[in-house]
């Protein structure tokens, strides 16, 4: 054994005073007691299993001035994630081998924490997908257009997963319909007109269009930022090899109590009513959801200080929502159980990750948590480049250490490895 560290484990859907032996990166075993040279007891702090993000825009290459992979996966850290899977909506777009292999190389060098990459799935490259996936974690489908990103006809959704089958890896897809979109593009001044002009009509035309497409396909299909009432009600019975994430922004936000700063809150699919907000936690509390996903998409303070019309789309989340959904716990709007599973347990199972869970055999990746230290969540005190966040002011519990395979990556605030310690990981 390399090190044991004892303390309260969430281990078989219970916490039990105990140790936990790392060997090789690895949990080792789990027992009432066991010791090496090196023992470390936090006492009754929890040790729960390090979250996995399967949505972040690190923004790297092509926008140094939103984020990169060091900003990027910096802020992971320090919000208790050790897993990250990053969208191909960068500049270049990655569609192509040599994209790909360029983005590889950076991220590789760059990350703090494991990591994964998609490909995006375009009109031009819809052959190329096979070729392409031994060297990606899976595939991304933008059906409606979104800030820097690119979309794929609407027509070629069925061709497009059936290559996508083919290769047996998840297929990501922003659900809103484009005809849809466009038919209701309108100037936009507000919030509310943001919501007008993407309907969650459009939501529901793309699900039952995907629902449709994707008959007699067995591959994963995942789809992402699930926004309102009528997509849910579309997805929710779904076949088996389709998930549903949500994210925390539609969680905790809804448009009528946003008044200042609306143009910092512009994402997409647009933030609902309290009454989508409502059906959303309905879904997650009664694991009708599969997972928890950031969307981290950060855009600078300058990029959003325009008028409405013309501000990005987008807001950072990864460092903030295990932290937020922790103090959601502690009110009791969310079983512990539940965040694990949807944080944890289920991206790993997507992704194919030995991680996600407290078990003999799995990557060490864990944190260690003050239950009693609520912090309030301040844009000064975190690490996306971008420099603000959407949830100023809320109470959070951030984690106060965070090992990743086995090694201890953050020890109260100190950043303790060099960038380029994260893997490549769900290939
Ligand atoms: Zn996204």
């Amino acid at each position: 054994m390399d090190l044991t560290i004892e303390g309260k484990i969430y281990h078989n859907g219970s916490f039990e005073q105990g140790c936990l032996a790392i060997e090789q990166g690895k949990i080792a075993a789990i027992k009432k007691t066991i010791k090496t040279d090196v023992h470390l007891n936090v006492g009754n702090n929890l040790i729960l299993p390090a979250g996995i993000d399967l949505h972040v825009h690190f923004r790297d290459p092509g926008f140094p001035q939103k984020e990169n992979f060091s900003t990027g996966s910096q802020a992971a850290v320090f919000g208790g994630i050790s897993c990250v899977f990053d969208m191909p909506n960068t500049d270049p777009q990655i569609t192509t081998m040599q994209a790909l292999t360029e983005k590889t190389r950076v991220a590789s060098e760059k990350s703090y924490v494991d990591f994964g990459l998609y490909v995006a799935v375009s009109d031009e490259n819809i052959g190329r997908l096979v070729e392409l996936s031994p060297f990606c974690s899976g595939f991304k489908i933008f059906l409606g257009s979104s800030t820097h990103s690119l979309k794929l006809s609407t027509q070629n959704i069925r061709v497009a997963l059936l290559e996508t089958n083919r290769t047996k890896k998840i297929t990501l897809i922003h659900a809103e319909d484009e005809h849809c979109l466009k038919i209701h593009e309108d100037k936009e001044h507000t919030l509310v007109d943001h919501l007008r002009c993407r309907s969650a009509e459009c939501e529901e035309i793309a699900l039952r269009n995907i629902l449709n497409s994707s008959q007699g396909l067995s591959s994963p299909i995942h789809i992402c930022h699930l926004s309102s009432c009528e997509g849910f009600e579309m997805i929710r019975k779904r076949p088996r090899n389709m998930s549903v994430g949500v994210t925390p922004h539609h969680l905790f936000f809804d448009v009528h109590t946003l008044n200042t700063k609306q143009t910092f809150y512009k994402v997409n699919p647009p933030i609902r009513s309290s009454f989508d907000r409502d059906t959303l936690w309905y879904g997650v509390n009664n694991k009708l959801v599969d997972i928890l996903e950031s969307d981290h998409a950060p855009h600078t303070e300058e990029e959003k200080h325009v008028d409405f019309n013309s501000a990005p789309s987008g807001l950072p989340g990864v460092e903030t929502m295990y932290p937020l959904f922790l103090n959601a716990m502690k009110k009791g709007h969310i079983t512990l159980d539940t965040i694990l599973m949807l944080l944890c347990e289920r991206p790993a199972q997507l992704l194919n990750l030995p991680k996600g869970k407290m078990e003999v055999g799995r990557d060490a990746d864990f944190i260690v948590v003050d239950m009693k230290k609520t912090q309030t969540i301040s844009a000064e005190a975190l690490h996306s480049k971008c420099g603000w966040t959407p949830f100023e002011g809320f109470p959070a519990i951030f984690p106060s250490m965070m090992f990743i395979r086995g090694e201890k990556i953050i020890d109260d605030h100190q950043l303790l490895v060099k960038q380029g310690f994260g893997k490549y990981v769900g290939v």
